[in-house]
């Protein structure tokens, strides 16, 4: 009788993995003001909004500087360039993570070189990256993967004794801290992003770089504007690649309500984690002890993980999986020769790891409802 009361509920409402309806209609008259406001003020690239929400950004992130980008990717790439990573150079990256991260690295010349994750966080093993640096290594680019820091006081202490430079990918963790130290503010230069499903989304692509250093400040400006230090005087091989004044003025309006949104993902992370453990081989998110998480994904680990993304589609939920092919082993880099069975524990994750809904504004009764499908296969299945 439960079992045909719970299907009548999923049939009648899928869960969606993100939504972002709740959230955007929460602040949906100030939303269209900003965007009115821009088009009143007829100016659409480079101007007012853009400049205030770079300050606000350098604020929140603790850095001197916020340089807005056109995309996250662009902004790790410039911030790569910035500190004048190319050909010749390696750049350690964590084997598990999206893409993007290791393309940056690609994009300008030089080489990625991989790093295992380590299980339990799932983010770059600090105590394997001794044994990846080389002659030719000039950075170590930490992700603060599904919203949770990487132990930086460990990576910032190889990086010194390595005289190696850090840049930290803070894609996927805006918001999230180490030690109480915001992530975004460790690297000597940083990148973060605006894609609509991140911790702040625009409403369409746009990303940010955060450095204290001027010079660096002044390179990624550059960088993002064709190469100029003033209105048609290239100094360098820039490209174009901007924050628009419309997506600042959204995301500025976002940012007002930043905290509140990262409390409603840290609560359903919590009541997930309440009603899910003691579930069948569920292995559940941990919170390493130092770290600020601000779950941009509530990634779990299970051995069964087809079958359950498959027994949660049929009831409505959709899931995902971040990320179901390692960038080891995808045909873009095929060069580097990295077959199956070079890094083990993240070719694991890859088999293993499901990502559930999560976003501001799923309420309770949802997560429940995740929770018991999850439950019942468990149940019925094993
Ligand atoms: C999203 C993401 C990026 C790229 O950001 P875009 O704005 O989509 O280009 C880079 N790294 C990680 C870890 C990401 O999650």
């Amino acid at each position: 009788m439960a079992y045909f009361g719970l299907l009548i509920i999923v049939l009648l409402h899928k869960i969606p993995f993100n939504s972002l309806v709740a959230h955007h209609a929460s602040m949906a008259g100030e939303i269209e003001a900003a965007i009115q406001s821009v088009v009143s003020k007829n100016w659409f690239v480079q101007g007012s909004e853009v400049k205030a929400f770079e300050q606000e950004l350098a604020n929140t992130s603790g850095t001197r500087y916020a340089i807005g980008t056109g995309n996250g990717l662009d902004a790790l790439t410039f911030a790569l360039l910035s500190i004048g990573v190319g050909p010749g150079d390696e750049v350690i990256v964590p084997a598990h993570t999206y893409i993007a991260t290791w393309l940056a690295v690609s994009r300008t010349g030089a080489k990625p070189v991989p790093v295992e994750p380590e299980i339990v966080s799932m983010n770059l093993d600090s105590s394997l990256i001794r044994t990846a640096i080389t002659g030719k290594t000039k950075a170590i680019l930490p992700v603060h993967l599904y919203g949770q820091a990487c132990d930086m006081t460990s990576i910032v202490s190889v990086a010194a004794e390595h005289e190696l430079v850090i840049i930290e990918d803070n894609a996927q963790a805006l918001g999230s801290t180490w030690e109480g130290k915001p992530t975004g503010s460790w690297g000597m230069v940083n990148a973060t992003s605006f894609y609509p499903t991140k911790n702040l989304g625009a409403m369409g692509d746009g990303g940010a770089i955060t450095t204290d250093d001027e010079d660096i400040a002044m390179t990624c400006w550059q960088l993002c504007n064709y190469g100029f230090v003033e209105k048609n005087v290239a100094v360098r091989l820039g490209y174009n690649s901007r924050l628009d004044e419309i997506q600042a003025a959204i995301l500025r309006v976002k940012r007002k309500y930043f905290s509140k949104m990262i409390d409603m993902r840290r609560d359903i992370a919590t009541m997930y984690v309440a009603r899910l453990s003691d579930i069948g081989d569920l292995i559940l998110p941990v919170e390493t002890p130092g770290a600020f998480h601000t779950y941009h994904l509530f990634a779990l680990r299970t051995n069964y993980r087809d079958q359950l993304k498959e027994y949660l589609a049929h009831h409505g939920i959709e899931t995902q999986v971040h990320y179901p092919v390692p960038p080891h082993l995808q045909q873009a880099y095929s060069y580097l020769d990295l077959t199956q069975g070079c890094f083990p524990v993240s070719e694991k994750i890859a088999t293993t790891a499901l990502s559930l809904p999560i976003w501001p504004g799923m309420t309770e009764t949802q997560i429940t409802e995740v929770c018991d499908v999850i439950r019942l296969f468990f149940n019925r299945h094993l």
